[in-house]
Protein backbone atom coordinates (compact mmCIF):
# COMPACT_ATOMS: atom_id res chain seq x y z
CA UNK A 1 0.00 0.00 0.00
CA UNK A 2 2.01 2.74 -1.17
CA UNK A 3 0.26 5.98 -0.50
CA UNK A 4 -1.65 6.66 3.00
CA UNK A 5 -4.85 7.78 1.56
CA UNK A 6 -5.12 4.23 0.55
CA UNK A 7 -5.70 3.35 3.86
CA UNK A 8 -8.63 5.34 4.32
CA UNK A 9 -10.54 4.30 1.47
CA UNK A 10 -14.36 2.95 2.59
CA UNK A 11 -17.62 2.98 2.47
CA UNK A 12 -17.52 6.78 1.02
CA UNK A 13 -15.22 6.34 -1.99
CA UNK A 14 -17.51 2.90 -3.19
CA UNK A 15 -20.94 5.20 -2.25
CA UNK A 16 -19.64 8.01 -4.28
CA UNK A 17 -18.84 5.12 -7.56
CA UNK A 18 -21.66 3.55 -6.86
CA UNK A 19 -23.54 7.18 -7.35
CA UNK A 20 -22.08 7.25 -10.57
CA UNK A 21 -22.69 4.03 -11.94
CA UNK A 22 -26.66 4.77 -10.84
CA UNK A 23 -26.68 8.32 -12.82
CA UNK A 24 -24.37 6.62 -16.06
CA UNK A 25 -23.72 10.16 -17.61
CA UNK A 26 -20.62 11.41 -19.53
CA UNK A 27 -20.52 14.33 -16.79
CA UNK A 28 -19.12 17.79 -16.83
CA UNK A 29 -17.59 17.91 -20.47
CA UNK A 30 -20.26 17.05 -22.28
CA UNK A 31 -23.36 19.55 -24.03
CA UNK A 32 -26.24 18.14 -22.96
CA UNK A 33 -25.34 17.96 -19.57
CA UNK A 34 -25.05 20.81 -17.10
CA UNK A 35 -22.71 19.03 -15.22
CA UNK A 36 -23.68 20.60 -12.27
CA UNK A 37 -24.59 17.28 -10.36
CA UNK A 38 -21.33 15.34 -11.41
CA UNK A 39 -18.19 14.01 -10.07
CA UNK A 40 -15.93 16.41 -11.47
CA UNK A 41 -16.91 19.55 -10.83
CA UNK A 42 -17.84 18.78 -7.06
CA UNK A 43 -14.33 17.30 -6.37
CA UNK A 44 -13.50 21.00 -8.39
CA UNK A 45 -15.50 22.79 -6.22
CA UNK A 46 -14.34 21.00 -3.04
CA UNK A 47 -10.75 21.19 -3.85
CA UNK A 48 -10.85 25.18 -4.83
CA UNK A 49 -12.18 25.94 -1.20
CA UNK A 50 -9.89 23.02 0.32
CA UNK A 51 -6.84 25.10 -0.78
CA UNK A 52 -8.30 28.63 -0.89
CA UNK A 53 -7.83 28.81 -5.16
CA UNK A 54 -9.91 30.52 -7.61
CA UNK A 55 -10.27 27.77 -9.39
CA UNK A 56 -9.29 23.80 -9.86
CA UNK A 57 -8.87 21.98 -13.15
CA UNK A 58 -9.13 18.12 -12.41
CA UNK A 59 -6.94 16.08 -14.69
CA UNK A 60 -6.37 12.72 -15.68
CA UNK A 61 -2.69 12.68 -13.81
CA UNK A 62 -0.05 14.77 -12.46
CA UNK A 63 1.79 14.97 -15.45
CA UNK A 64 -1.19 15.53 -17.76
CA UNK A 65 -1.18 18.82 -13.99
CA UNK A 66 1.94 19.76 -15.13
CA UNK A 67 1.78 20.44 -18.82
CA UNK A 68 -2.03 22.03 -18.56
CA UNK A 69 -0.26 24.64 -15.77
CA UNK A 70 2.62 25.16 -18.06
CA UNK A 71 0.71 25.79 -21.30
CA UNK A 72 -1.88 27.75 -19.17
CA UNK A 73 1.10 29.67 -18.30
CA UNK A 74 2.05 30.18 -22.12
CA UNK A 75 4.93 28.35 -22.09
CA UNK A 76 6.32 27.15 -25.31
CA UNK A 77 9.33 27.06 -27.84
CA UNK A 78 12.27 29.43 -26.88
CA UNK A 79 11.01 29.74 -23.16
CA UNK A 80 13.53 28.26 -20.34
CA UNK A 81 11.92 26.53 -17.08
CA UNK A 82 14.11 26.15 -13.97
CA UNK A 83 13.47 22.65 -12.22
CA UNK A 84 15.93 21.07 -9.21
CA UNK A 85 18.09 18.02 -10.27
CA UNK A 86 15.81 15.84 -8.22
CA UNK A 87 12.20 16.02 -8.85
CA UNK A 88 10.41 13.38 -10.93
CA UNK A 89 10.64 12.46 -14.69
CA UNK A 90 7.41 14.55 -15.37
CA UNK A 91 8.64 17.89 -13.69
CA UNK A 92 10.90 18.05 -16.71
CA UNK A 93 9.16 15.71 -19.16
CA UNK A 94 6.11 18.35 -19.33
CA UNK A 95 8.24 21.25 -19.93
CA UNK A 96 10.11 19.34 -22.51
CA UNK A 97 6.44 18.70 -24.13
CA UNK A 98 5.43 21.88 -23.94
CA UNK A 99 8.05 22.86 -26.29
CA UNK A 100 10.30 24.42 -23.63
CA UNK A 101 13.36 24.04 -22.40
CA UNK A 102 14.53 22.54 -19.54
CA UNK A 103 17.75 24.25 -17.01
CA UNK A 104 18.52 22.27 -14.17
CA UNK A 105 19.47 23.84 -11.08
CA UNK A 106 21.21 22.37 -7.46
CA UNK A 107 19.07 21.19 -4.57
CA UNK A 108 20.10 22.61 -1.20
CA UNK A 109 20.14 19.95 1.77
CA UNK A 110 16.38 20.64 2.09
CA UNK A 111 15.97 18.30 -0.95
CA UNK A 112 14.63 20.88 -2.95
CA UNK A 113 15.64 23.55 -5.13
CA UNK A 114 18.17 26.05 -3.80
CA UNK A 115 17.31 29.88 -4.92
CA UNK A 116 20.71 31.11 -4.88
CA UNK A 117 21.52 28.55 -7.59
CA UNK A 118 18.11 29.31 -9.52
CA UNK A 119 19.54 33.25 -9.42
CA UNK A 120 22.63 32.20 -11.03
CA UNK A 121 20.66 30.17 -13.99
CA UNK A 122 18.21 33.17 -15.02
CA UNK A 123 18.87 33.91 -18.22
CA UNK A 124 16.71 35.97 -20.71
CA UNK A 125 15.28 33.36 -22.08
CA UNK A 126 13.73 31.90 -18.78
CA UNK A 127 10.03 31.90 -18.46
CA UNK A 128 9.29 29.80 -15.07
CA UNK A 129 10.73 28.14 -11.92
CA UNK A 130 9.47 25.26 -10.89
CA UNK A 131 9.94 24.21 -7.46
CA UNK A 132 9.47 20.67 -7.21
CA UNK A 133 8.28 19.91 -3.37
CA UNK A 134 9.89 16.81 -2.63
CA UNK A 135 8.96 14.35 -0.07
CA UNK A 136 6.07 15.97 1.07
CA UNK A 137 8.15 19.10 1.79
CA UNK A 138 8.08 22.81 0.77
CA UNK A 139 10.26 24.72 -1.30
CA UNK A 140 11.94 27.85 0.00
CA UNK A 141 9.13 29.68 -1.46
CA UNK A 142 9.81 33.09 0.86
CA UNK A 143 13.41 33.15 -1.41
CA UNK A 144 11.31 31.53 -4.78
CA UNK A 145 8.82 34.39 -4.46
CA UNK A 146 10.86 37.07 -4.43
CA UNK A 147 13.12 36.17 -6.96
CA UNK A 148 10.46 35.17 -9.36
CA UNK A 149 8.69 38.73 -8.81
CA UNK A 150 11.86 40.56 -8.99
CA UNK A 151 12.83 39.08 -12.29
CA UNK A 152 9.22 38.71 -13.67
CA UNK A 153 8.89 34.89 -13.69
CA UNK A 154 6.24 32.78 -13.08
CA UNK A 155 6.41 29.85 -10.35
CA UNK A 156 5.07 26.91 -11.30
CA UNK A 157 4.75 24.65 -8.18
CA UNK A 158 4.97 20.74 -8.70
CA UNK A 159 2.73 19.71 -5.53
CA UNK A 160 2.46 16.14 -6.88
CA UNK A 161 4.49 14.78 -3.70
CA UNK A 162 2.40 17.54 -0.72
CA UNK A 163 -0.94 17.89 -0.63
CA UNK A 164 -1.88 19.53 1.96
CA UNK A 165 1.25 20.88 2.76
CA UNK A 166 1.73 24.63 3.59
CA UNK A 167 4.56 27.44 3.69
CA UNK A 168 3.76 29.58 6.78
CA UNK A 169 0.56 29.36 6.56
CA UNK A 170 -0.20 29.45 2.82
CA UNK A 171 -1.24 26.18 0.85
CA UNK A 172 1.02 24.65 -1.47
CA UNK A 173 -0.08 24.72 -5.19
CA UNK A 174 -1.51 28.55 -4.32
CA UNK A 175 1.38 30.33 -3.86
CA UNK A 176 2.57 30.13 -7.00
CA UNK A 177 0.94 31.22 -10.10
CA UNK A 178 -0.32 27.47 -10.63
CA UNK A 179 0.15 24.07 -8.61
CA UNK A 180 -0.13 20.65 -10.33
CA UNK A 181 -1.13 17.96 -7.87
CA UNK A 182 -0.79 14.20 -8.86
CA UNK A 183 -3.58 12.00 -7.49
CA UNK A 184 -1.64 8.66 -8.31
CA UNK A 185 -1.78 6.02 -5.51
CA UNK A 186 1.76 6.68 -4.11
CA UNK A 187 0.34 10.11 -3.39
CA UNK A 188 -0.66 11.65 -0.47
CA UNK A 189 -4.72 11.13 -1.33
CA UNK A 190 -5.27 8.94 -3.92
CA UNK A 191 -8.08 7.95 -6.74
CA UNK A 192 -5.50 5.39 -8.40
CA UNK A 193 -4.91 7.98 -10.88
CA UNK A 194 -6.06 11.64 -11.54
CA UNK A 195 -4.15 14.81 -10.95
CA UNK A 196 -5.13 18.47 -10.86
CA UNK A 197 -4.28 22.32 -11.54
CA UNK A 198 -4.45 25.15 -8.75
CA UNK A 199 -4.54 28.63 -9.87
CA UNK A 200 -6.27 31.77 -9.74
CA UNK A 201 -5.48 33.03 -12.16
CA UNK A 202 -8.51 33.19 -14.83
CA UNK A 203 -6.36 33.31 -17.89
CA UNK A 204 -4.29 30.49 -16.71
CA UNK A 205 -7.68 28.61 -15.90
CA UNK A 206 -8.92 29.15 -18.88
CA UNK A 207 -5.94 28.29 -21.56
CA UNK A 208 -5.49 25.26 -18.98
CA UNK A 209 -9.10 24.22 -19.23
CA UNK A 210 -8.76 24.80 -23.44
CA UNK A 211 -5.49 22.83 -23.74
CA UNK A 212 -7.22 19.90 -21.54
CA UNK A 213 -10.76 19.87 -23.46
CA UNK A 214 -9.94 20.12 -26.97
CA UNK A 215 -10.09 23.99 -27.11
CA UNK A 216 -13.47 25.12 -25.42
CA UNK A 217 -14.12 27.46 -23.17
CA UNK A 218 -14.92 26.44 -19.57
CA UNK A 219 -17.56 24.26 -18.72
CA UNK A 220 -18.22 24.41 -22.70
CA UNK A 221 -19.55 27.56 -22.76
CA UNK A 222 -20.40 28.72 -26.34
CA UNK A 223 -18.58 32.25 -25.40
CA UNK A 224 -15.64 32.91 -23.19
CA UNK A 225 -12.69 35.38 -22.61
CA UNK A 226 -8.93 34.28 -23.66
CA UNK A 227 -7.33 31.95 -25.80
CA UNK A 228 -8.99 28.89 -27.22
CA UNK A 229 -6.02 26.90 -28.27
CA UNK A 230 -5.95 23.55 -30.22
CA UNK A 231 -6.12 21.31 -26.91
CA UNK A 232 -5.83 17.86 -25.95
CA UNK A 233 -8.56 15.69 -23.87
CA UNK A 234 -6.69 14.75 -20.70
CA UNK A 235 -9.73 15.23 -18.42
CA UNK A 236 -10.52 13.20 -15.48
CA UNK A 237 -12.92 10.82 -15.59
CA UNK A 238 -16.24 10.29 -13.54
CA UNK A 239 -15.39 7.14 -11.98
CA UNK A 240 -11.97 8.73 -10.28
CA UNK A 241 -13.67 11.88 -9.35
CA UNK A 242 -16.16 9.82 -7.06
CA UNK A 243 -13.14 8.20 -5.00
CA UNK A 244 -11.01 11.98 -5.27
CA UNK A 245 -13.71 13.66 -3.92
CA UNK A 246 -14.32 11.62 -1.06
CA UNK A 247 -10.50 11.01 -0.29
CA UNK A 248 -10.23 15.19 -0.65
CA UNK A 249 -12.43 15.18 2.41
CA UNK A 250 -10.37 12.89 4.44
CA UNK A 251 -7.19 15.01 3.29
CA UNK A 252 -6.80 16.81 6.75
CA UNK A 253 -7.11 12.87 8.70
CA UNK A 254 -4.87 11.42 6.64
CA UNK A 255 -2.05 14.15 7.60
CA UNK A 256 -2.50 14.32 11.04
CA UNK A 257 -2.15 10.69 10.92
CA UNK A 258 0.91 10.27 8.83
CA UNK A 259 2.34 13.15 10.92
CA UNK A 260 2.22 11.58 14.17
CA UNK A 261 3.76 8.47 13.10
CA UNK A 262 6.35 11.02 11.66
CA UNK A 263 6.67 12.44 14.84
CA UNK A 264 6.55 9.18 17.00
CA UNK A 265 9.42 7.82 14.06
CA UNK A 266 12.32 10.60 14.19
CA UNK A 267 11.58 10.90 18.65
CA UNK A 268 12.23 7.26 18.98
CA UNK A 269 15.24 7.47 16.39
CA UNK A 270 16.17 10.77 18.34
CA UNK A 271 20.11 12.62 17.50
CA UNK A 272 22.76 10.52 16.12
CA UNK A 273 25.97 11.19 15.86
CA UNK A 274 27.24 12.22 12.12
CA UNK A 275 23.98 12.81 10.18
CA UNK A 276 20.99 15.39 10.51
CA UNK A 277 17.40 15.28 9.29
CA UNK A 278 17.14 17.63 6.09
CA UNK A 279 15.98 21.00 6.57
CA UNK A 280 12.47 21.75 6.80
CA UNK A 281 11.91 25.14 5.30
CA UNK A 282 7.88 24.82 7.38
CA UNK A 283 8.47 21.90 9.47
CA UNK A 284 4.84 22.50 10.90
CA UNK A 285 3.44 22.75 7.45
CA UNK A 286 5.44 19.80 6.16
CA UNK A 287 3.01 16.37 5.18
CA UNK A 288 5.15 14.22 7.02
CA UNK A 289 5.21 11.52 4.11
CA UNK A 290 9.02 10.57 4.49
CA UNK A 291 11.57 11.23 6.96
CA UNK A 292 14.87 11.78 5.36
CA UNK A 293 18.62 11.66 7.05
CA UNK A 294 21.45 13.75 5.68
CA UNK A 295 24.65 11.88 6.47
CA UNK A 296 28.22 13.67 6.80
CA UNK A 297 29.98 11.25 4.49
CA UNK A 298 28.20 9.24 1.39
CA UNK A 299 29.65 6.09 2.33
CA UNK A 300 28.45 6.33 6.16
CA UNK A 301 24.70 6.88 3.88
CA UNK A 302 25.85 3.72 1.64
CA UNK A 303 26.65 1.59 4.99
CA UNK A 304 23.01 2.22 6.57
CA UNK A 305 21.17 2.02 3.09
CA UNK A 306 23.21 -1.39 2.79
CA UNK A 307 22.13 -2.63 6.61
CA UNK A 308 18.10 -1.53 6.61
CA UNK A 309 18.06 -2.91 2.59
CA UNK A 310 17.19 0.60 1.00
CA UNK A 311 19.47 3.17 -0.95
CA UNK A 312 20.67 6.54 -0.91
CA UNK A 313 18.51 9.06 -2.59
CA UNK A 314 20.72 8.88 -5.19
CA UNK A 315 19.88 5.61 -6.42
CA UNK A 316 16.59 6.41 -6.82
CA UNK A 317 15.55 5.72 -10.22
CA UNK A 318 13.08 8.21 -12.22
CA UNK A 319 13.77 10.94 -9.21
CA UNK A 320 17.14 12.08 -9.99
CA UNK A 321 18.68 14.00 -13.21
CA UNK A 322 21.13 11.60 -13.68
CA UNK A 323 19.41 8.96 -13.47
CA UNK A 324 17.29 9.52 -16.85
CA UNK A 325 19.33 8.62 -19.75
CA UNK A 326 16.56 9.94 -22.27
CA UNK A 327 16.98 13.34 -20.86
CA UNK A 328 20.57 12.75 -21.23
CA UNK A 329 20.31 11.43 -24.93
CA UNK A 330 17.88 14.17 -25.43
CA UNK A 331 20.71 16.97 -24.77
CA UNK A 332 23.02 15.33 -26.90
CA UNK A 333 20.46 15.94 -29.35
CA UNK A 334 19.35 12.25 -30.11
CA UNK A 335 15.67 12.96 -31.69
CA UNK A 336 14.65 9.38 -30.35
CA UNK A 337 14.27 10.85 -26.99
CA UNK A 338 11.84 13.44 -27.15
CA UNK A 339 10.16 12.21 -30.67
CA UNK A 340 9.18 15.53 -31.91
CA UNK A 341 11.22 17.65 -31.08
CA UNK A 342 15.37 17.67 -30.16
CA UNK A 343 17.76 20.09 -29.62
CA UNK A 344 19.83 21.03 -32.64
CA UNK A 345 20.46 23.29 -35.39
CA UNK A 346 19.59 27.00 -33.72
CA UNK A 347 19.41 25.41 -30.32
CA UNK A 348 21.51 24.94 -28.06
CA UNK A 349 22.78 21.35 -26.49
CA UNK A 350 23.02 21.21 -23.05
CA UNK A 351 24.55 18.50 -20.54
CA UNK A 352 22.26 16.60 -18.57
CA UNK A 353 24.43 14.00 -17.51
CA UNK A 354 25.16 12.59 -14.12
CA UNK A 355 27.71 15.33 -12.85
CA UNK A 356 26.07 18.27 -14.07
CA UNK A 357 24.98 19.49 -10.53
CA UNK A 358 27.82 18.43 -8.04
CA UNK A 359 25.81 19.47 -5.00
CA UNK A 360 22.87 17.71 -5.84
CA UNK A 361 25.12 14.38 -6.75
CA UNK A 362 26.96 14.87 -2.96
CA UNK A 363 23.80 15.54 -1.11
CA UNK A 364 21.79 12.81 -2.55
CA UNK A 365 23.99 10.47 -2.21
CA UNK A 366 24.68 11.45 1.42
CA UNK A 367 20.78 11.36 2.06
CA UNK A 368 18.68 8.34 3.22
CA UNK A 369 14.84 7.90 3.66
CA UNK A 370 12.67 6.18 6.03
CA UNK A 371 9.18 6.24 4.71
CA UNK A 372 6.54 7.22 7.34
CA UNK A 373 3.50 7.53 5.10
CA UNK A 374 4.26 6.89 1.46
CA UNK A 375 6.48 3.76 0.87
CA UNK A 376 7.97 3.65 -2.62
CA UNK A 377 11.50 1.71 -2.99
CA UNK A 378 11.62 4.11 -6.33
CA UNK A 379 11.53 7.33 -4.39
CA UNK A 380 14.40 5.59 -2.19
CA UNK A 381 11.59 5.53 0.88
CA UNK A 382 11.38 1.54 1.07
CA UNK A 383 12.17 0.99 4.06
CA UNK A 384 10.34 2.14 7.13
CA UNK A 385 6.94 2.87 8.42
CA UNK A 386 2.78 3.63 7.29
CA UNK A 387 -0.39 5.42 7.98
CA UNK A 388 -1.80 2.20 9.44
CA UNK A 389 1.62 1.31 11.85
CA UNK A 390 1.22 0.61 15.41
CA UNK A 391 3.35 2.17 17.89
CA UNK A 392 5.00 -0.68 18.80
CA UNK A 393 6.05 -1.25 14.61
CA UNK A 394 7.13 2.44 14.68
CA UNK A 395 9.63 1.79 18.25
CA UNK A 396 11.34 -1.44 16.08
CA UNK A 397 11.71 0.24 12.92
CA UNK A 398 13.51 3.36 14.83
CA UNK A 399 15.26 1.50 16.45
CA UNK A 400 16.82 -0.73 13.42
CA UNK A 401 17.81 3.02 11.81
CA UNK A 402 19.29 3.62 15.10
CA UNK A 403 21.65 0.49 14.95
CA UNK A 404 21.96 0.58 11.36
CA UNK A 405 23.44 4.57 11.82
CA UNK A 406 25.71 3.29 15.53
CA UNK A 407 26.73 -0.04 13.89
CA UNK A 408 28.03 1.60 10.43
CA UNK A 409 29.55 4.62 12.06
CA UNK A 410 32.24 6.05 9.87
CA UNK A 411 36.01 6.36 10.77
C1 LIG B 1 3.89 11.58 -9.05
C2 LIG B 1 4.58 12.78 -9.50
C3 LIG B 1 4.23 13.44 -10.69
C4 LIG B 1 3.32 12.85 -11.72
O1 LIG B 1 2.09 12.41 -11.30
P1 LIG B 1 1.32 11.27 -12.13
O2 LIG B 1 -0.07 11.34 -11.59
O3 LIG B 1 2.00 9.99 -11.84
O4 LIG B 1 1.37 11.64 -13.57
C5 LIG B 1 4.84 14.65 -10.97
N1 LIG B 1 5.75 15.18 -10.17
C6 LIG B 1 6.14 14.58 -9.01
C7 LIG B 1 7.13 15.26 -8.13
C8 LIG B 1 5.58 13.35 -8.66
O5 LIG B 1 5.99 12.75 -7.53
Amino acid sequence: MPGPGYRFVDDEERDNVLAVLDRWRAGRDTFDDPGEGDMVRRFERAAAERFGSGHCLAVNSGTSALIAALVGLGIGPGDEVIVPGYMFVASIASVLHCGADVVLAEIDESLTIDPADVESKITPRTKAIMPVHMLGAPADMTALRRIADARGLHLVEDCAQAAGAAHQGRPLGTIGRAGAFSLNHYKVITALQGGFVLTSDPLVFQRAYSFHDQGWFPYREDRGEGDRLLGMNLGLGELHAAVALAQLGKLDRVLDRVRAVKQRLVERIGDLPDVRRRTLHDPSGECGTVAVYVFDHAKHAQDVADRIGAKPLLDSPTHYYGSLPALAAFGRGDRKAVPFRAPGPGRWLRTYERGALPRTDDILARSVAVATGVSDSYLGAGFGVHAGSTESEIDAVAGEFRRAVLGSRAG
